[in-house]
């Protein structure tokens, strides 16, 4: 064979790269006929998808809102066609550029933004966002999170539009979870905002993607050096009771407990020091910052029917019997006929 040969030959293989990995395709979106191919790519955005897996991978499918999801176990799932668009990132800006959907790769992890995810996922993100820099010619920076780029709309509290509509996927931003990543780098700035366009709606989100704020350093530090404490069995689901521990949503870091403290007496860290405005609590508080209820859950009416892809947003809100629920928290398994759900209007 010719060496001009060879190389045309590796030309045409290298965009099967990603074949390297094992993708599945079993919740392949039945909307990716409908989608545009991408004109560009310029970000990888990592996402939280706040909800467990198998109701996850269920919406994303059926809506089309990723290229891939990750589960926990570190299984990848193609979720719309890494060229075309796939609708993961909503009312989203970067660098004076509306709608980062048209210039993405969206990636959803089975988890959540506050807290820490199994070694075994980040290791399959790592191996994928690796695959996608390499395929697309992306810098470390260029990977970013949803709450990077997603904005609000002018509301009640913000006269302007501003960054910190979503926390989603906001561990990534923070160095211990980039570093088991792979990833040097990550923005410096947020451009948006220097230049005016938006305004920080979320003081502390502003400080873990642009600040020092690391509330897994503890988790990940501890995980990487507990192999020659020859540890008895059941510490080794202690590793993931320790999930539970790191739900902190503004602790200072400073005030973690040192890596040098043995795993097992770890103690929670102190709540939300800094912390954004409490969620509601009664249904006279949500008239009052101004939500509205959109609907009730019906046999022939879905959560998602009714409040569309915000219907688990920490910020959408579910009533039953005087009992408020942000959307973040509710159980999609265990979604009650009557619930009603309460939007900001
Ligand atoms: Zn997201």
């Amino acid at each position: 064979m010719s060496k001009a040969l060879g190389i045309a030959l590796l030309a045409c293989l290298a965009p099967f790269a990603l074949l390297a990995l094992d993708i599945s395709n079993r919740y392949r979106s039945p909307r990716n006929p409908e989608r545009k191919v991408r004109k560009s790519t310029e970000l990888i955005v990592l996402h939280t998808t706040e909800a467990p897996a198998q109701s996850s991978l269920n919406k994303l499918s059926e809506r089309g809102e990723a290229h891939f999801c990750i589960a926990e176990d570190g299984s990848i799932y193609r979720i719309v066609d890494r060229d075309r668009e796939a609708f993961h990132a909503g009312r989203s800006m970067w660098n004076g550029k509306e709608d980062v959907d048209k210039f993405s790769v969206g990636i959803e992890c089975v988890g959540y933004h506050d807290k820490p995810m199994p070694p075994a996922q980040l290791k399959a993100i790592a191996a994928l966002v690796a695959e996608l820099k390499k395929m697309y010619r992306l810098q470390d920076a260029q990977v970013v999170c949803h709450s990077h780029v997603a904005y609000g709309a002018p509301n009640k509290w913000q006269k302007r539009n501003h960054r910190g509509r979503k926390r989603c996927g906001m561990l990534f931003a923070m160095p211990s979870v980039r570093r088991e990543l792979g990833l040097k780098a990550k923005p410096k700035v947020d451009r948006d905002v220097q230049a005016r366009r938006l305004a920080v709606g979320d003081e502390y989100l502003r400080k873990v993607l642009y600040g020092n704020v690391d509330t897994m350093r503890s988790h990940y530090a501890s995980l990487a050096k507990p192999r020659q404490e020859a540890k008895p069995k059941q510490d080794s689901g202690g590793i993931f009771s320790w999930f539970r521990y790191s739900q902190d949503k503004g602790a200072k870091t400073a005030a973690r407990p040192s890596a040098t403290v043995k795993s097992a007496k770890l103690q929670p860290p102190p709540k939300a020091v800094i912390s954004a405005q409490a969620p509601p609590q009664s249904i006279a508080e949500l008239k009052a910052r101004g939500y509205r209820i959109a609907g009730y859950v019906t046999p022939e009416k879905s959560a998602s029917k009714i409040a569309g892809g915000r219907w688990n947003s920490p910020d959408t809100y579910y009533t039953i019997r005087n009992k408020v629920i942000s959307g973040d928290k509710v159980n999609p398994a265990k979604m009650e006929i009557g619930m009603a759900i309460w939007l900001k209007m």
